[in-house]
């Protein structure tokens, strides 16, 4: 019989380490550490990882290997990470969406423009509507055509296009600035042209460079108003109140980094603010922040239980816990043992 990974010493149930580490590599065996366990014992179970109720889906199981999948490509091939990389620069912008979106679609080759059109046997002239001397592409209408070059070199990023040959190498020169600002600018122009070329073609409008620098002061400012409004409020401090008289106040809390590592901390204070106990841990991993959150919370009871307090207040800045606490959900997760087991606590 193979001796059994999980230890039972008195209140504390752990893994045995020793073992998990000399018998699986150091990526399994990391895995097998971060598997909460639960401190009263208790069946087994089968838990799904990537679903919050833990039961498994075929959906879920087939995102997970799309996900490996992709994961497994992105890292076989740095050109795939660095068109990664551009694309979260681009979206990740601070200009209007409309302007991300007709960026992204220009770069892609997915706007209607009429040198496509005609490719396809759509009924339509080629022509470039601002000079009507090439034919209307991304390279053209973005680049090389005479109207774009002067809005290009009048705007506020004063930019001598000429220099790129292709639309997609105007990106990488902005890739390589790594500035917001001119990404957002640059975002901006884009759409402004694109706007000003339909509405050549579908208005009759007559195109002016003035009405386009207008048009990128407008999305500018669009964008500055958008910010401001969407900029926090001055938040009071929040301020730590005392508990009632007789009562000790337990404020916990969880620290959780990507790569798993995990630390709980609490202090236990009086009606009088005074620090009656503070301590700290360091699980070998949780498998999310709630998971950890849930771990700090059910590592202060066992704590306040062990050092003899009997009427005390937990504090918690974790919503997400607050609520599945009040919820008592009985599924089947890591979670949900941990909720059960501070419940019995
Ligand atoms: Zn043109």
């Amino acid at each position: 019989m193979p001796p059994p990974l999980g230890f039972i010493y008195g209140m504390i149930i752990g893994w045995r380490t020793d073992l998990i580490e000399l018998v699986f590599n150091p990526s399994t065996a990391a895995r097998i550490l971060s598997i909460p366990l639960g401190v009263h014992g208790g069946p087994d179970e089968f838990h799904w990882p990537s679903t919050t109720n833990c039961h498994y889906t075929c959906k879920e199981g087939y995102k997970d290997m799309r996900n490996l999948l992709s994961m497994a490509e992105a890292l076989s091939s740095t050109a795939v990470t660095l068109e990664a990389k551009f694309w979260n620069f681009l979206w990740s912008s601070r200009a209007l969406p409309r302007c991300k979106e007709t960026c992204w679609r220009a770069i892609q080759g997915y706007l209607p423009l009429k040198e496509r059109l005609f490719s396809r046997r759509v009924d339509v002239d080629p022509g470039c509507p601002f000079c009507a001397t090439e034919r209307e592409n991304e390279d053209h209408l973005f680049i090389h055509c005479p109207a774009a070059k002067h809005v290009w070199f009048a705007s506020q990023l004063v930019v001598r296009v000429a220099s790129f040959s292709t639309f997609r190498e105007l990106w990488l020169a902005v890739l390589e600035l790594h500035d917001e600002e001119v990404l957002a600018l640059v975002q901006s122009t884009v759409y402004a042209i694109w706007e000003a070329r339909n509405h050549t073609i579908f208005q009759q409008r007559q195109f002016t460079m003035d009405n386009v620098l207008g048009r990128v002061r407008c999305l500018t400012e669009e964008v500055r108003v958008r910010d401001q409004m969407r900029a926090p409020s001055v938040a009071l401090p929040a301020t730590w109140k005392t508990p009632t008289s007789g009562t000790i106040k337990f404020n916990f809390d969880a620290y959780y980094h990507v790569n798993g590592s995990t630390g709980l901390g609490m202090v236990a204070r009086n009606c009088n603010g005074e620090v009656m106990a503070a301590a700290c841990s360091y699980p070998h991993s949780a498998l999310s922040p709630l998971l950890a959150e849930a771990m700090s919370l059910r590592w202060t009871m066992q704590l306040a239980i062990d050092l003899g307090f009997r009427r005390i207040c937990l504090e918690t800045d974790c919503l997400q816990l607050f609520n599945c606490l009040k919820a008592k959900e009985n599924e089947r997760s890591y979670l949900s043992s941990i909720i059960r087991e501070c419940c019995t606590l």
